[in-house]
């Protein structure tokens, strides 16, 4: 097998959000879209490695997240079967919802950000379960359902490599592994046990969509998951107080900035993980985490 990483240069910011060509025999199999806005990068780059969108064999996402299936409706348009987990489902049928919250979240900048979502229509649209072995043309592929960043997270493998989305984190120029916590469905349970089916399977190799290839498996989930709760328990107390907002984005930047400094990255480097991962969705993500864990405890 051969995987293309295709940086789509969102925004102009290299190395923050990428799709993957993966080739098996004559089988060809796009990982991941990211969002319409750079549908022209994704393109163009497909052309170079001499693949017209209409001749790939599917679209895989692993979650509905705009950053990584934004533009999967414009491969539905010319035919190409779309594979996701079922919670994604609906929102890839009808985006009508997620353009609301995403609209809630970036206001009159959505159009720039993301660009425009269409429907999928539904006999384009695969859902896999739990475990599921697909064959997609010469391809064998295995779908991991892995919640904790979102609910309709999937994992795909193909042989010892695993196409972990967001679920193995954040990982930028081989720097700090961050875990991005976007609202609404951050959960830190869920997401240690999906980082324990990730290292159930023994890959050898995890691609992250934020950024590219890494095979020092253990240290890297070890990393994610050391960092997860280090970020939910600095949130916690935040939780409990009626702190404006803007306050602890700019508090919890300072230190998620201070330990990316610490690593040695520069500020150009920092400026690609704040792209990739912005500090204000964490908090909102980890905030809301909290106060409905808080609420049931009360409960
Ligand atoms: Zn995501």
């Amino acid at each position: 097998m051969k995987v293309h990483t295709f940086d789509l240069q969102f925004l102009g910011t290299p190395q923050a959000i990428a799709a993957f060509l993966l080739e098996v025999d004559n089988t060809s199999i796009l990982v991941e879209t990211g969002p319409y806005s750079s549908i022209a990068q994704l393109e163009s780059a497909l052309m170079a490695a001499g693949k017209r969108p209409e001749s790939l064999n599917a679209v895989l996402i692993t979650h509905i997240h705009l950053d990584h299936a934004g533009a999967a409706w414009y491969f539905a348009q010319k035919g190409i079967p779309v594979y996701m987990h079922p919670l994604g489902a609906p929102h890839m049928a009808d985006p009508s919802k997620l353009l609301h919250s995403a609209q809630r979240i970036y206001g009159n900048q959505m159009e720039a950000l993301w660009g425009t979502l269409k429907p999928i229509p539904q006999a384009l649209i695969h859902t896999v379960s739990h475990g599921e072995e697909l064959l997609i043309g010469n391809c064998r592929l295995r779908a991991w359902h892995t919640p904790g960043h979102a609910i309709h997270h999937v994992a795909w493998q193909v042989e010892d490599t695993i196409f972990t989305g967001d679920v193995a984190g954040v990982r930028i120029g081989g720097g700090l592994v961050v875990p991005p916590c976007p609202p609404p469905d951050i959960d830190v349970e869920a997401w240690d046990q999906s980082i324990e089916i990730l290292r159930k399977q023994s890959p050898k190799q995890l691609i992250l969509t934020h950024f590219g290839a890494y095979s020092d498996v253990d240290y890297h989930l070890q990393e994610l998951q050391e960092r997860l709760h280090a970020w939910a328990d600095w949130m916690r107390p935040y939780a409990e107080t009626d702190r404006p907002a803007h306050e602890i984005v700019s508090l919890f930047q300072d230190f998620v900035h201070q330990e990316l400094r610490a690593a040695g990255l520069n500020e150009q480097a920092i400026a690609r993980y704040e792209a990739a991962n912005p500090s204000f969705m964490s908090v909102a993500g980890l905030l809301r985490y909290w106060k409905k864990k808080l609420e049931k405890q009360k409960n």
